[in-house]
């Protein structure tokens, strides 16, 4: 299907697609463009990808998909990058966690959102990052967000969508805003929260103490806080607007739960308590 991919920052979700369309025999080609000469030769070492440039606009030379994987924060200057180079046929794509942010981004670049470029975001991952974790079966039954615009084009929409669905992803349409939305309450909000715990905890002075006595719920609660600084750090401010947002409704809910345990109000607890079991019963079931 694809015969020139070109994987604009080689990481865990760079990588891990480059090697699910190799397995899948889906591409030709692949060629990894990034700025750590050091991760590249790596990426090809693990057989990730065949070759690597570190100019943007030559590696995207001869490209019919081209996948931008690299943080949200430097979307803008990979799209100033490849601007002028893409062929006149090729289609990209991008994997960011925010849908908002990045389609501002083409729009600067490029005036208008081109054609060619359908935003995307796989709701697959780890808290691990970088070539080394990549793995080819990430995306298996996975959902992967497209989030195409009014100036889409239908050819460069089916040939994004396809790609993903030969890595075993199912693919869902939504709007950028209702993307960021939903994303900013089951996304970013847990990861703000688990960061925010474990550094409250480890500033404490005992700390030490704590993380020792600390049992499995709390190995649970805060393994994505294990996840890349750099890359929430980008996400956070990228969709803060939805997160200040679920971040209030948060407090709100907490300070109330504060009232109930001042004042003893051993229904208003139980019944929180009830209330949340009850929804993460059926969410692990599959019936939200
Ligand atoms: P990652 O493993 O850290 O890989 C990021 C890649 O981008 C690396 O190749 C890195 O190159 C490159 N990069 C980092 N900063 C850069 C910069 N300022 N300029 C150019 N290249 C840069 O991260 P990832 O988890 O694959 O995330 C990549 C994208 O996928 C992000 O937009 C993220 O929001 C999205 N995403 C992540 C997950 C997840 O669970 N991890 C899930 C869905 C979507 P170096 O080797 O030079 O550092």
């Amino acid at each position: 299907m694809i015969n020139r991919l070109v994987v604009i920052g080689v990481g865990l979700i760079g990588g891990s697609l480059a090697l699910a369309l190799k397995k899948a025999g889906a591409c030709r080609e692949v060629v990894g463009a990034g700025r750590n000469p050091l991760h590249l030769n790596k990426a090809v070492e693990l057989g990730v990808i065949d070759r690597f440039e570190t100019d943007i606009g030559r590696a995207v030379q001869g490209a019919d998909m081209v996948v931008l994987a690299v943080p949200v924060g430097a979307m803008e200057a990979s799209f100033a990058q490849l601007r002028g180079h893409l062929e006149p046929d090729a289609v990209f794509t991008d994997v960011g966690s925010t849908k908002g942010s990045v389609v501002e981004a083409a729009r600067r670049v490029f005036t208008q959102v081109p054609a060619a470029f359908v935003p995307g975001h796989p709701i697959a991952g780890t808290e691990d990052s970088g070539v080394a974790a990549a793995v080819a079966g990430l995306f298996q039954q996975r959902r992967v967000v497209l989030t195409p615009l009014p100036e889409t084009s239908a050819e460069a929409l089916a040939k994004v969508r396809e790609m993903w669905q030969r890595v075993g992803a199912e693919v869902v349409e939504t709007g950028v805003a209702h993307h960021d939305e939903v994303l900013a309450a089951t996304s970013h909000l847990p990861h703000l929260l688990a960061y925010t715990l474990v550094d409250t905890l480890a500033r404490m002075d005992t700390s030490e103490e704590i993380f020792r006595y600390a049992a499995s719920g709390f190995r649970d609660f805060t393994r994505i806080a294990g996840s890349s600084p750099q890359m929430w750090h980008d996400i956070c401010l990228a969709n803060r607007n939805a997160i200040l947002d679920m971040i209030r409704r948060f407090t709100e809910d907490l300070e109330q739960l504060a009232v109930a345990l001042r004042t003893e109000d051993s229904a208003e607890i139980l019944g929180r308590f009830t209330r949340a079991k009850g929804a993460r019963d059926r969410f692990k079931a599959g019936k939200p």
